[in-house]
């Protein structure tokens, strides 16, 4: 039976925590460990470092929790994005956008696609209310120049109703009485 030395084990811990030990160096060093807390300590230390580092390498490809959350996260990206969730689960989508930088960009996509949509929407609805103003307004100079129209000869009828009637009844003064 192989008995590594602490010195030995410390060398080879970094590479035992990157999994790049063969199996049998791999074995003879968690044997160390069980065995020498010294060792065990530095290697507790080790893998947390080495641990952190990995998150801010590749989180999501690493880390099942991280990547299942992220999955949740893009299964409530478009409710998120259009305020349909309840606070809770707002709040909690927010959690994810801030620590997980995959989830961020999608959100900063996504954004920027609503964005884009809106603008485009909004320029057809400008577009749409160019339009419509502009038939309302041609509506009304027509109404206006009919009503100029229409008006005169309306007050001329009228005028000319009200004369024929004073002729006709002033002629029918005249003629009986
Ligand atoms: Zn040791």
């Amino acid at each position: 039976m192989h008995q590594l030395s602490c010195e030995q084990v410390t060398a080879l811990l970094s590479f035992y925590v990157e999994d790049k030990l063969s199996d049998k160096l791999t074995q003879y060093v968690r044997e160390h460990l069980e065995q020498c807390p010294q060792c065990m300590e530095k290697y507790v230390k080790l893998k947390n470092m080495f641990g952190k580092f990995m998150d801010t390498q590749n989180q999501v490809v690493e880390n099942p929790y991280i990547n299942k959350q992220y999955e949740d996260f893009k299964s409530n990206l478009s409710a998120y994005v259009d305020n349909e969730l309840n606070d809770f689960e707002n709040i909690r989508l927010k959690k994810i956008a801030i620590s997980n930088p995959l989830a961020r960009q999608d959100l900063e996509n996504i954004y920027t696609f609503k964005k884009l949509l809106h603008s485009a929407f909004e320029k057809t609805k400008n577009d749409m209310k160019t339009d419509y103003s502009k038939s309302v307004l041609c509506k009304l100079s027509q109404d206006c120049s009919n009503n100029a129209k229409v008006d005169p000869f309306i007050k001329l009828t009228i005028l000319f109703f009200v004369m024929v009637t004073f002729i006709v009844a002033g002629m029918i003064y005249i003629l009986y009485f």
